[in-house]
């Protein structure tokens, strides 16, 4: 069966999620990124790649970074950009998705950059524009639920390519809040992909999916034997937000046994890198002496993040 992001040709329609995407898209997006992150260091930062085309950022659920990189990246490539700013517009009103969905396409939107707090959201959407004969709209998933966040998982292999090269000599430990991390499951699904032979997840127990095994990683309960021998480290914070009912101590505790210190940090490779997401808690899931140290690369996931949603935006619409 065709993967349903894919068009006939096998190029790319709408990026929804990383699972089941195959590996030479996910290294034509990385290869396309690559000359991108040189447009920052122009005086003039734009190419007409998207000029004409309109771009609708809808988030339902709050962001910083992916909503500003995204307005940046589509602006880069000439794109006219609208954010949606959705605490204000109708669907305070009560207008469903579709509906909404519905007008902006009135308005000859060419694609819709979505985040929603629901898993399936941007799906259902894609469904949604197919089912009425509206091929030519493009979906991008910005992060739902606990789904998916696919341009969150290609900046992070962008990352790891830049600084570590082979994925498939790599020991890679994903750690933190796995359970309610759609950062993970796109994390996981493109590192697998890619070859990695030690993919790790580090988590105390009530963190940790049920069967998480059967997506091709190691589960490790304890940090220090998770980290050991690692090439990157990729934290996570803990999702408060999509979190019923205690499954944690309290911050303190957390910190205590799974915050990623100087002293942890040691039991990787001395040339390990450090990567979380964003954004950070400090003194929870990480401490201020790593997250600023010479190992972590945090800020430049986010520079990486940039081209990354130029080269995915310019395949999905551009010239
Ligand atoms: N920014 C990422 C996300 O939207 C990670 C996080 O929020 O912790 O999923």
């Amino acid at each position: 069966m065709r993967n349903p992001q894919l068009n006939k040709h096998g190029e790319l329609q709408h990026l929804l999620t990383l699972d089941g995407l195959p590996r030479e898209v996910i290294i034509g997006i990385l290869d396309h990124a690559a000359p991108f992150t040189e447009v920052a260091e122009r005086e003039v930062k734009k190419l007409p790649l998207l000029r004409g085309k309109s771009i609708f950022n809808l988030f339902f659920e709050n962001s910083t970074r992916t909503r500003t990189t995204f307005e940046i990246a589509a602006k880069r490539l000439s794109a006219d950009v609208v954010n949606l700013n959705v605490s204000t517009s109708s669907t305070a009103k009560g207008e469903s998705l579709l509906d909404t969905i519905d007008n902006l396409c009135a308005m000859h939107a060419d694609m819709f950059v979505v985040r929603h707090s629901a898993s399936g959201a941007p799906v259902l959407i894609a469904q949604h524009l197919q089912a009425t004969g509206r091929d030519h709209i493009h979906v991008v998933n910005a992060g739902d639920g606990r789904h998916a966040h696919p341009t969150q998982g290609l900046l992070d292999m962008y990352t790891i390519r830049h600084y570590k090269r082979d994925f498939t000599q790599l020991s890679i430990a994903i750690v933190g809040d796995i359970l309610h991390s759609r950062v993970a499951r796109s994390q996981i699904a493109a590192l697998t992909t890619l070859g990695v032979p030690d993919l790790r997840v580090v988590a105390p127990k009530t963190l940790l999916p049920t069967a998480i095994e059967n997506l091709g990683v190691r589960t490790f309960t304890d940090m220090r034997e998770g980290l050991r021998g690692v090439d990157v480290v990729m934290m996570l914070r803990l999702q408060n937000e999509r979190m019923t009912g205690a499954l944690l101590p309290t911050p303190q505790e957390y910190y205590k046994v799974w915050g990623l210190t100087p002293e942890k940090l040691a039991l990787a490779k001395p040339d390990a890198i450090v990567m979380h997401p964003g954004p950070l808690n400090r003194g929870i899931e990480i401490d201020s002496a790593v997250a600023d140290g010479t190992q972590s690369v945090i800020l430049p996931q986010v520079t990486f993040g940039i081209a990354v949603r130029m080269a995915v935006m310019s395949m999905l619409a551009g010239q």
